[in-house]
């Protein structure tokens, strides 16, 4: 084995170190596979019960009227998800799409969004319009306010009850920590919240940015009452296979309304063609399950490996994992930079290149990103990224195998011993 590691650039004492901080982590691995189980059969559960057979593979073209395929996938993540409707769909880009959508079809000019959580994740500025942009919500006259979490992290329940106002028609609550060093909520938090802010206002629609949160818990927003979970189908439920893709999954009205928005007034979910990519989103979800679980083992031992060096992580090496994040606090650019390349170095594809900071669109700061992934900017396929901003975290996600994902950050050590940014 060593060999192996040693053929692929891992001296022999990066992985050492690597395997004492592993032989810790058996319990915990545990604990994730029995959840990967649940939520397996809970996967296929759902397509048994929606008949997924082979002709739900075949796609459609052109206005895709009467697609079987797409309007079953739907109904599969309905259940799958406990939502009474699904939008999932090619045509939906990104996240940062989905989201935007699942906002600007349920709001309205003179209601207000409100975030209890902070400041939401960075592309969502632009859609909110915190940092002006066309056609934000700020230009169709929706107005926004937040709440900051208190210091440690906690809901801040008093200055959230005086900022839900008669305007407030939709809350948003992001579950994954995202750029920042906050921490991820549970499930169940999220449900404490939302029964606080439905106290005060029954009527309002609490939408949750899902992203990076699917299958890392055996139950998911909706169960505790939130109206509309929003997500990415190139980060986990996608499970690596899913092209491209979006989806929301919630309320029946919730849904329709954003699918009048995608599509058109009138049109709704009737058109979409599903093109070539439907047996691919079928699949991923299918494999969904077992590939968070391989993520979130990549970022525990991650966890463990950067925190046995010092280094400040979140969550830490110890805690309960609510999304599949890893942020490691690298206090220098140079570590960073570092860091990022070896992740890359360790990838299946474009291991020959070397990633270097740039000016994403939608970000404030210049970010760093490394990727060797199959699928483009895939956050679910081990990738590692970073603005390059004080304090220098790097916020490392994905790995479709835990072997690659292992793999990938004993590189990074590599890396940065290389450098002679660590001591081992
Ligand atoms: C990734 C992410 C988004 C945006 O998704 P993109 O696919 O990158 O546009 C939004 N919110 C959170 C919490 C995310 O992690």
């Amino acid at each position: 084995m060593k060999k192996i590691y040693q053929e692929l650039g891992v001296c022999e004492k990066v992985y050492d170190f690597g395997q004492k901080q592993e032989k810790k982590l058996k319990e915990r691995f545990e604990e994730i596979d029995h959840i990967a189980e649940y939520n397996q059969l809970k996967v296929i559960k759902a397509m048994q019960s929606r008949k997924v057979s082979a002709e739900c593979f075949m796609g459609s073209s052109g206005y895709g009227y009467n697609d079987l395929g797409r309007d079953t996938l739907e109904e599969v993540y309905a259940e799958c998800f406990r939502g009474e409707a699904a939008l999932v769909r090619p045509q939906i880009t990104c996240g940062t799409h989905a989201l935007a959508l699942a906002l600007m079809s349920n709001l309205r000019p003179g209601d207000e969004l409100l975030s209890p959580v902070g400041k939401p994740y960075d592309t969502l500025e632009e859609v909110i319009g915190i940092r002006p942009s066309k056609g934000s919500l700020a230009e169709y006259g929706i107005t926004y306010r937040q709440v900051d979490l208190l210091s440690d992290g906690t809901f801040d329940y008093e200055n959230i009850r005086k900022a839900l106002t008669d305007k407030t028609k939709l809350v948003t609550i992001q579950r994954s920590k995202g750029y920042q060093t906050r921490p991820t909520f549970s499930v169940e938090q999220i449900g404490e919240l939302i029964s606080f802010i439905k106290g005060k206002k029954p009527d309002v629609i609490c939408m949750v940015d899902n992203c990076y949160g699917e299958f890392v818990e055996q139950k998911e927003p909706l169960e505790v009452g939130a109206d509309m979970i929003v997500g990415s189908l190139i980060k986990n439920p996608g499970g690596g296979l899913a092209p491209i893709g979006g989806y929301i999954v919630g309320k029946k009205e919730c849904v329709e309304h954003a699918a009048y928005r995608l599509t058109s007034p009138g049109l709704g979910k009737e058109v979409g063609a599903s093109l070539g990519v439907i047996q691919s989103f079928y699949q991923g979800l299918f494999l969904a399950p077992t590939v968070t679980a391989s993520a979130l083992k990549s970022a525990i031992f991650a966890a463990n490996i950067y925190e046995g060096l010092g280094f400040p992580v979140i969550p830490n090496g110890t805690e309960s994992r609510h999304d599949i994040i890893q942020a490691v606090t690298l206090n220098s650019e140079e570590a960073l930079i570092a860091f990022c390349q070896g992740i890359q170095a360790a990838a299946p594809v474009d291991s020959h290149v070397s990633p270097e900071p740039w000016a994403m669109p939608g970000y404030d700061d210049e970010v760093i990103m490394a990727a060797g992934a199959f699928i483009q900017g895939s956050s679910i396929e081990l990738s590692a990224d970073g603005p390059l901003r004080e304090p220098y975290a790097v916020y490392f996600q994905g790995g479709l195998t835990w072997y690659h994902g292992k793999l990938g950050i004993l590189m990074s050590l590599q890396k940065l011993y290389e450098a002679g940014l660590v001591q081992l």
